[in-house]
């Protein structure tokens, strides 16, 4: 390497700058964290491996993006505040404007929810990013996937669905509309909504997987099923022009979204809709958390539907 890694760390991921609870960042062999008395810490990961998670041609910025934005959406879900965050860096060279990319694309978004990087770790092999991040919340108030029970509402944060759709297009050497390459590519964390809904909502998930598969993970946790209004799922203006199969299938299918799903009693959905607009975030109501299990689909005049998707499943895809 032309550049050491020390240099790497000093020219692109040491920021200076007050973070709350940071006694000591990056440069020692660990960081000094110094967490909110009484408040319980919060912490997630998550990798991303080239052509795995983006496709090959993705901008380094994207890429920087969009490690930092998975890991604040899995934040988001639980309903907590985020805190600070470590990047686990493994490059195949050292590319400088690539490395200019990813450290821009990340420290924009880290400085809009104020995350402070506090280490990591910088090796060589095929580009794979991992990102920690740590965050707190009441843990009374945290938003648990095991707090799903029969009676409540299901709502849905944007228009999912984009994310697949945009993919689709890419995979298929069609032309990609900005707005909907940018619902793939640099995709926004629901952080402030999420931490909005904290003692508000019950249940949450963040959409990575595919919106049925993500709420059968809920219903799962919280031993219950749902009804869901198909129709009732908000769609984009980009999914207008497909056939609704199509759109459907994108819609309730489709992962990499990172909107979030959640419930709430009926007693709360005034609030919920109260934080959304202070949120000035769209939300749509689309079912109801029933005892029995599974997901029984319908459409709005009442009709059963059946999806003819399943969520995307890394050990369960034919290529592996
Ligand atoms: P060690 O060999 O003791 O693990 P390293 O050389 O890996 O130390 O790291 C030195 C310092 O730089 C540590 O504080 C570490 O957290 C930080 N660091 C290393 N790589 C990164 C990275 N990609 N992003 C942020 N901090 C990093
Ligand atoms: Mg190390």
């Amino acid at each position: 390497m032309s550049v050491s890694e020390f240099n790497i760390i000093q020219r692109y991921f040491r920021r200076e700058h007050a973070a709350p609870g940071v006694t000591l960042g990056i440069g020692d062999d660990a960081a000094l964290l110094m967490p909110t008395p009484d408040m319980t810490q919060v912490v997630a990961i998550d990798t991303l491996v080239a052509g795995r998670h983006f496709p090959e041609q993705t901008t380094a910025t994207d890429i920087g993006h969009k490690a930092l934005a998975v890991n604040l959406s899995d934040l988001a879900a639980m309903g907590a505040q985020p805190l600070w965050a470590t990047l686990a860096l493994t490059l195949p060279d050292v590319n400088e404007d690539w490395l200019a990319g990813f450290s821009e694309g990340f420290f924009q978004l880290a400085g809009r929810f104020n995350i402070a990087l506090v280490g990591g770790d910088t090796t060589r092999g095929p580009l794979t990013i991992t990102v920690q991040v740590q965050g707190q919340v009441d843990a009374s108030r945290a938003l648990r996937r095991d707090a799903a029970k029969p009676g409540q509402h299901i709502f849905v944060t944007g228009t999912p669905g984009d994310a697949a759709y945009a993919l689709q297009q890419l995979q298929a050497g069609e032309p990609v509309a900005d707005e909907l390459l940018a619902r793939l590519n640099r995709p926004e964390p629901r952080v402030t909504f999420g931490m909005a809904l904290a003692g508000v909502a019950a249940s949450a998930i963040d959409v990575s997987d595919g919106l049925l598969a993500d709420l059968q993970h809920v219903l799962d946790a919280g031993a219950c099923g749902a009804q869901l209004n198909v129709d009732a799922v908000p769609r984009s203006p980009a999914l207008q022009s497909l056939d609704d199969t199509t759109a459907l299938a994108c819609q309730l299918g489709g992962g990499d979204d990172y909107e979030l799903c959640f419930t709430a009693d009926a007693d709360c959905v005034e609030q919920v809709y109260r934080a959304a607009e202070d949120n000035a975030l769209p939300i749509a109501e689309i079912g109801i958390i029933e005892p029995q299990s599974g997901i029984r689909c319908v459409r709005d005049d009442g009709s059963p539907y059946s999806p003819t998707v399943e969520g995307f499943d890394h050990f369960r895809d034919t290529d592996g």
